[in-house]
């Protein structure tokens, strides 16, 4: 491969304070300038050397950016000043003209001026963490933000010029009935915001979450979570977005085009501590500690790859099932048998049709409402059941 059109990540491990449920590697942290320009010129190196590892291991030798997603930690907490310099580094040594650039922002690290700055170095969409529209949500959360800053940071990004931005929530937290979260939807759909994403809060090991609560396995109960999906899906629809994926709703033309590559399996380049990069049958990723990565970028001047992996067909196969139900169109059973060589034998896929969790149409099998609740358990059944 000559030219690789990739999706560019960049993980930005720095937080105010670390959420009591989240397992994002990132530590809390003031960010100074000394550490922004180290954090640069360390990625100024991950992307040249990494240059030279994508030539020598695929012979390519154009590299073009169609997305760049800046997530976290805590993006936002960087200053403009500083994507301005990491940009700049990119158009200079890549094709690096996407056409689509997300800022992953926290509302309390936002100011009028600041967003109009993002603006200006070229981002074109803000993913914002409101989490919630319930201050009790909020608290219960541990956020450092109030509803009121989720105001004050969506009239910065509406000012700033910004059309496409998300809100991204989260919901099942202890409390949380049906009324506040349709509240909390409908206060959020004021903003005409192109875009929704909206997570199950889940316990992760070694969160203080999961210290907490491990006990029960979860505090809302499945029956609740059932009814809090449905209200998601119905209020959002009904306001004319599309559930294009498990957890995240766009009005037509605004899905985010930066995750459609992690779905849709495609290449793509991930830096910073922890990201994680895709290229043909490869997968590497970073290691997930912060010195780590700067030593072995500005003291060793070499890449810091931790874990990497080939996989063979029967790995593909089953990444393509897993990535490919989150999305609304499903997967090909004609893709799968012909890139992969496997298929999935109809009386296994008619247990499931039965039990009316997939449906079958056009070659093509999706997840149904129900089917959407059980994904990671629908497709460990079909992993058993692949067959070459
Ligand atoms: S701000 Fe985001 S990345 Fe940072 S600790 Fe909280 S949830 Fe995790």
């Amino acid at each position: 491969m000559e030219k690789l059109n990739a999706g560019l990540y960049l993980h930005v491990p720095f937080c105010l304070r670390k959420c009591p449920y989240c397992d994002f590697y990132s530590i809390p942290v003031k960010v100074t300038k000394s550490l922004e320009k180290n954090y640069l010129n360390a990625l100024k190196i991950e992307l040249t050397l990494l240059k030279s590892f994508l030539e020598e291991n695929f012979g390519i030798k154009r590299i073009s950016f169609i997305t760049f997603y800046a997530g976290g930690g805590t993006p936002s907490l960087l200053s403009p000043h500083f994507y301005e310099n990491l940009f700049d580094f990119l158009a200079k040594f890549f094709k690096f003209s996407p056409e689509e650039l997300t800022l992953e922002a926290n509302p309390e690290t936002l100011t009028l001026e600041k967003t109009k700055a993002f603006y200006k170095t070229g981002f074109n969409r803000i993913s914002l963490g409101v989490q919630s529209f319930s201050q009790r949500g909020l608290k219960f959360l541990g956020r450092l933000h109030s509803v009121k800053d989720n105001l004050k940071a969506l009239d910065y990004i509406l000012k700033a010029g910004f059309k496409n931005f998300s809100l991204d929530f989260i919901f099942g937290w202890k409390g949380q009935g049906e009324k506040t979260l349709e509240k909390e939807i409908l206060k959020a759909s004021e903003f005409k915001s192109p875009h929704f994403s909206f997570y199950e809060l889940t316990l992760e090991k070694g969160t203080p979450f999961y210290q907490t609560f491990k006990e029960k396995k979860h505090w809302i109960g499945d029956k609740k979570l059932i009814k809090f999906y449905y209200l998601i899906e119905k209020t959002l629809e009904a306001h004319g977005y599309k559930r294009y994926e498990i957890s995240n709703y766009a009005l037509p033309k605004f899905k985010c085009r930066h995750n459609l590559i992690y779905w849709k399996i495609k290449p793509y380049l991930g830096l910073g501590p922890s990201a994680v990069s895709r290229v043909e049958n490869l997968r590497w990723e970073n290691p997930k500690n912060l010195n780590h990565y700067l030593n072995a970028l500005l003291k060793e001047n070499r890449l810091p790859l931790k874990i990497v992996e080939s996989l063979d067909n029967y790995e593909l196969a089953k990444e393509y099932i897993f990535m490919g139900l989150r999305l609304k169109e499903g997967i090909s059973l004609n893709l799968l048998k012909e890139k992969f060589n496997y298929t999935i034998p109809e009386v296994k896929a008619d247990i499931l049709i039965k039990k009316n969790l997939i449906e079958k149409r056009k070659g093509r099998i999706r997840l149904t409402f129900e089917g959407k609740l059980l994904h990671n358990q629908i497709v460990s059944f079909l992993w058993k059941s692949l067959c070459n």
